[in-house]
């Protein structure tokens, strides 16, 4: 099996697919970024991670990836019919736009903190009304769209003439009860089912923008549409969003879409689970929601200590990104233990001595050990067998220790392996000292001082390099 034989699982089709770019070496990847009225919490957080492994891991592959995330900053409607963003810039006295930049800070300011890259573009709603007014205009000379007391609806029944609405979530139509959030207007649309592309914004309404059909401002499903379409085409590799954005939010994306363009947008869909809390899914309206920094600080009052982004990314790693995850602090201890072991076996195999000789025997293990890891990525990415592979190593640099011929060759191989997975893919940043982590620093001074009596200042003046950036002063006595 080479490295490219990837399968994802395809929420469209419900099943795993061989992946393969749409076009040449190119990915193009659009995820359902957070709507910026407030602190991320760590369920966002989690379904962020899991689209950052995913664009590790083409990237490993080889691929070109674009990966769009966007910020919802306008649109997104509380169950009342207030604008999300409006009605916190009224609470906060505080300009919308401010409590979407302040909002969008924190998020990317959490997400630095979880090792999580940055996507290759980052596009705001805001930034984009005169595309969805363009995609709207079409919709409308297509009949799919109909205006209706200043505010434009997407018309189902005219969409199931030429495909059939609620495919993505498999919902019957008959049965789909319509979004709450869209209820307030139900007035100006023909049919329950239908939703909102233009809403006329009321007078006090403080976020419109001029349109042909009132002052008003876009339905949030429109914006994924618009941006998607901006940046990878008619047609992109992957969507993605967590599994609450499944129905409407997704669904409505393809209606829009297949209208605009005639073509179906993305060919793999992906849906990430949700992270519990007591077996609740985490949420800002359940009021159940964790904030990262105050785990990280140790002020959240549900953990008795505070807990470092590294463990609680590799916590969120140990579970397939499409189960659901139950977080608790046994849960969070036994992971920070076993990434601990994991460091350590790393710093192990890092002071294991080099013969003269190179081992092809355990050169042939170690990449059949390399073979069961990639293996474990290839199947919809999953990252709790292939950390249930990493603990094995155990056993081979075990042997290793015991062995006389382990040659430079398979120790640069192994080490290099050992990077690529927990730094490059994972995104472990396994130098990093957590506030619990003295023992791994400890650790490490002592490969450092290893390093400089074997008169490897290559090693010794890295370890201290990096130490110095995490603010760690390293000074040599002699
Ligand atoms: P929002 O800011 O509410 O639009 O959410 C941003 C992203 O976080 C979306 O992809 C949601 O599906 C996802 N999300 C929300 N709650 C959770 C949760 N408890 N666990 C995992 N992902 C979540
Ligand atoms: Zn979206």
């Amino acid at each position: 099996m080479s490295q490219k034989d990837l399968y994802i699982y395809n929420s469209l089709t419900s099943s795993k697919e061989k992946f393969k770019p749409l076009r040449n070496n190119n990915v193009g990847m659009y995820v359902c970024g957070p709507t910026v009225y407030s602190d991320v919490h760590l369920g966002n957080c989690r379904t962020f991670i899991s689209f950052d492994i995913i664009f590790r891991y083409l990237t490993h592959l080889g691929y070109n990836v674009r990966y769009v995330r966007n910020i919802t900053d306008v649109g997104h409607l509380e169950d009342s019919g207030e604008d999300k963003i409006s009605k916190k810039a009224q609470v906060e006295k505080l300009e919308p736009m401010e409590i979407a930049q302040k909002y969008t800070n924190g998020f990317r300011d959490v997400l630095k903190k979880f090792n999580v890259l940055n996507p290759s573009i980052e596009p705001v709603a805001s930034g984009h009304i005169t595309e969805q007014i363009s995609i709207i205009d079409d919709l409308l000379s297509k009949n799919l769209a109909y205006e209706s007391n200043g505010s434009v609806y997407f018309d189902i029944s005219k969409y199931n003439e030429i495909d059939s609405y609620g495919k993505l979530s498999g919902r019957d139509l008959n049965k789909i009860k319509s979004n709450s959030r869209d209820l307030v207007n139900q007035g100006d649309k023909r049919n329950e089912f239908d939703f909102a592309l233009w809403k006329k914004a009321e007078n006090n309404h403080l976020m419109k923008w001029k349109s042909p059909w009132s002052d008003g401002f876009p339905g949030w499903h429109l914006e994924c549409t618009a941006m998607s379409n901006k940046y990878l085409g008619d047609e992109f590799d992957i969507h993605g969003g967590g599994i609450d954005l499944k129905f409407p939010h997704h669904d409505c994306e393809i209606a829009q879409a297949v209208g605009f363009t005639g073509k179906q947008p993305a060919k793999f869909w992906i849906h990430t689970n949700m992270l519990t809390l007591n077996s609740k899914k985490m949420s800002k309206s359940l009021g159940n929601n964790i904030l990262p920094n105050e785990l990280f600080s140790g002020e959240n009052k549900v953990f008795s200590k505070a807990y470092d982004p590294n463990t609680i990314r590799f916590f969120f790693l140990q579970a397939h990104y499409r189960n659901e995850l139950d977080i608790s602090e046994s849960a969070i201890q036994a992971s920070e233990k076993g990434l601990k072991r994991i460091i350590e076996m790393l710093y192990r195999l890092n002071n294991i001595e080099v013969s003269k000789k190179n081992s092809d025997k355990l050169f042939d293990q170690i990449k059949s050990w390399e073979k069961n890891c990639f293996n474990c990525l290839n199947d919809d990415f999953n990252t709790p067998m292939l950390i249930a592979e990493i603990f094995n190593a155990s056993k081979l640099i075990n042997q290793i220790e015991r062995s006389k011929d382990f040659g430079k060759r398979e120790k640069e191989y192994f080490l290099n392996l050992f990077d690529n997975l927990l730094d490059k893919i994972l995104g472990i940043d396994y130098f990093k000292p957590s506030a619990d982590n003295d023992s791994v620093l400890e650790i490490l001074l002592n490969i450092r001082d290893n390093a400089r009596q074997n008169k490897d200042f290559e090693l010794s003046d890295s370890i201290r390099n990096q130490l110095n950036n995490l603010g760690i002063i390293v000074s040599d006595k002699d």
